[in-house]
């Protein structure tokens, strides 16, 4: 194969937010379509220009697995991963963050980050305060 050139990585913006601590999804500056993951242009209307928006982060569980197998450090097993759909239309993939194994769908989440716990992003059921997070 040849060598590539890597025009853009626009991933780099989504990861340098988790850091601050901030969810961000991308915006389209021309319709308005919300999007995530992150990429170089709108599926809606082709437009390469785009705000960063933060996530509230609040939302509901739209699919989930538990995961029963050992995966990369930083994991105990097993794990639930959460698809949680945001109040703001996307969907972002993170730990389940409960006691409970598995939750059902639309239970309602909050999203908290911390990158030092080995998911880069987790949800809590809002029923369950107190766990933790990012306060
Ligand atoms: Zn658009």
């Amino acid at each position: 194969m040849g060598a590539c050139t890597k025009l853009r990585d626009d991933t780099d913006l989504f990861w340098s937010g988790l850091q601050e601590g901030r969810l961000l999804f991308q915006q389209c500056r021309d319709c308005g379509l919300a999007r995530f993951p992150f990429r170089m242009s709108c599926a809606g209307c082709g437009s390469v220009e785009n705000d960063l928006v933060e996530s509230v982060g609040g939302g509901v569980v739209y699919s989930c697995t538990r995961v029963e197998r050992p995966l990369p450090p930083g994991f105990s097993e097993p794990y639930t991963v959460v698809l949680v759909e945001v109040e703001e239309g996307v969907r972002f993939l993170g730990l389940y963050d409960s006691e409970q194994e598995m939750p059902e769908i639309g239970t309602r989440v909050q999203a908290y980050v911390n990158p030092e716990n080995g998911a880069p992003v987790s949800f809590r059921a809002e029923s369950e305060p107190g766990k933790s997070g990012n306060g």
